[in-house]
């Protein structure tokens, strides 16, 4: 079978159409690995409401911007 300039440009097209979906559930998925991560070292004072992100895995946090002592909250997976 022949390949002809309009049968190859049509498989390109299909290709490419099918690509798309591909390409956005892997988007989808590392976008909502990134965001997971960064929500688990989020940490919300209890008294100021200041948001800052603490990398350490210890119990009890300090606040940088009032030095007030919050204790992390367990975050249970969606699901
Ligand atoms: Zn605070």
């Amino acid at each position: 079978m022949e390949l002809t300039l309009a049968n190859f440009v049509l498989y390109f097209v299909l290709g490419s159409f099918a690509l798309v979906p591909i390409f956005s559930v892997i988007s989808r998925t590392l976008h909502a690995r990134t965001e997971n991560r960064a929500l688990k070292n989020r940490v919300i004072c209890r008294l100021c409401l200041h948001a800052f992100e603490e990398r350490s895995h210890t119990r009890i946090v300090h606040c940088p911007a009032c030095g007030a002592d919050n204790e992390r909250k367990v975050r249970w997976k969606r699901g």
